[in-house]
């Protein structure tokens, strides 16, 4: 049907009339027994307003200009389908019981019929596995966590494959029972921009020696990544004049393959830093009642806007890419992989820990960035070692402050009882100036 002004309108009383029965209405002339179209009959479970429904988004579609292609696209290759834990079992049969072709099924549920009798009733797609010694070994290595059918054509078989979670092997002893014989100890951890992480180990000893100080370097880091700002920026640049001079061009899709190898690249990087730190503090936990304090830089980004103090474009671009929260994130899922318990890993706001001297505790200028002097102390320090050891000393001022019963984890907002921490009390002597 058309309007006046040209426009497609839908008549959906007719609709109605090829669609949907009417056998229910109480005047016994209106009703309508039979259509050409009968829903119903297609959909049972689905009701009378449903249907009306889902009629009038489409009509609403169509009155608009939708129109689904008359042609189907060509048919792409099966997607990789994953089935869930929740959707199938894995059952070995007894041996005595063993009438059948295998030892070994799997059942998949089907996800459509499920229906009650007198409990949830799934049907089953019940298959026979051909399982040697190998797949029996390899699957007790972790968890099963989903399935995947796959065909393979080469050799005319159906194949399953599972995916396992296997988590890696506990290294700190103490996860179980959380008290122990060893000294207590506080690592500060202090991310940096230049050099990724530090570390200072706040130990029952009165002195810090090279032994508790760490620096978790990556130089090649920095100098890969350099390389591959200085392409980005290059062929971006080649990219627009191409474009204003109206030049076909296939810089894009170079960019984008780029993009995606520095992304794997940079991940990589990630990854050996986070197993790098987590090593060392695995050493620590050997020797030490180990706590981890970790700084979390909030707001390290604000005051260095464009035109704001003396920050350079460099810096800023550093300092805006820095994915600070990425690799805290991982660093705390790593070390509770490995059985470290949760209130042992903190993370707290690290406001004022780099702009204060870490011997007495007044607060310093900077003058040269990456150094710290104190004229209380005629000190010159590294800047990243003062912040590691004050967000230690933070943590360890905050057990001692009056009517505080809990400290919060920064990053997950999770509430801790200082009765965790009572060991950490005979650090005290790291509070007062040396
Ligand atoms: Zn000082």
């Amino acid at each position: 049907m058309k309007t006046k002004k040209g426009e497609i309108r839908v008549h959906r009383g007719k609709l109605d009339e090829l669609t949907l029965t009417t056998s229910r209405l109480k005047k016994v002339e209106e009703r309508r027994e039979t259509v050409p179209h009968d829903l119903k009959k297609m959909f049972p479970y689905c009701s009378h307003d449903e249907f009306q429904e889902c009629r009038d988004i489409a009509v609403q579609l169509y009155e608009q200009g939708y129109r689904p292609e008359a042609t189907r696209p060509p048919k792409k290759r099966p997607r990789k389908q994953l089935i869930n834990k929740n959707r199938f079992i894995l059952t070995n049969l007894p041996k005595e019981k063993n009438n059948s072709i295998s030892r070994w099924w799997v059942g998949i549920r089907d996800s459509l019929d499920t229906w009650k009798r007198k409990t949830r009733y799934h049907q089953r797609l019940w298959l026979p596995l051909e399982m040697s010694t190998f797949h029996q070994k390899e699957l007790k290595k972790g968890q099963v966590k989903s399935l995947e059918l796959r065909y393979k054509r080469s050799t005319s078989e159906w194949w399953v494959y599972f995916q396992l979670e296997v988590l890696p092997p506990s290294s700190f002893s103490y996860s179980v029972n959380n008290s122990s014989s060893l000294p207590p100890a506080v690592l500060g951890i202090d991310l940096g921009i230049n050099i990724p992480a530090v570390g200072v180990l706040l130990t029952p000893k009165k002195k810090l020696t090279s032994k508790e100080i760490k620096f978790w370097y990556t130089k090649q880091w920095n100098r890969i990544n350099h390389r591959y700002k200085l392409k980005f920026s290059r062929l971006q640049r080649k990219a627009a004049l191409n474009d204003q001079s109206g030049k076909k061009h296939q810089i894009y899709r170079f960019l984008g393959y780029l993009r995606r190898r520095y992304r794997n690249v940079k991940q990589s990087y990630i990854h050996q830093f986070i197993n790098d730190v987590v090593r060392t503090i695995g050493t620590y936990a050997q020797m030490y009642d180990l706590f981890v304090v970790v700084g979390y830089p909030k707001n390290v980004r604000k005051g260095k806007e464009k035109g704001k103090g003396k920050s350079t474009r460099y810096f800023r671009r550093k300092l805006h890419q820095w994915n600070f929260s990425l690799v805290l994130s991982l660093l705390r899922r790593a070390l509770i992989l490995r059985g470290f318990a949760p209130h042992r890993i903190l993370i707290i706001d690290e406001r004022g820990t780099s702009s204060h001297c870490s011997r007495c505790g007044k607060e310093v200028s900077r003058p040269v960035r990456g150094l710290i002097h104190c004229p209380f102390c005629n000190y010159t320090y590294h800047s990243d070692l003062t912040g590691a050891r004050n967000i230690a000393r933070k943590f360890l001022s905050h057990l001692f402050r009056p009517r505080v019963t809990t400290i919060t984890d920064y990053f997950t907002g999770q509430k801790f009882s200082l009765t965790h921490y009572t060991v950490c009390r005979g650090l005290s002597h790291w509070l007062q100036s040396q």
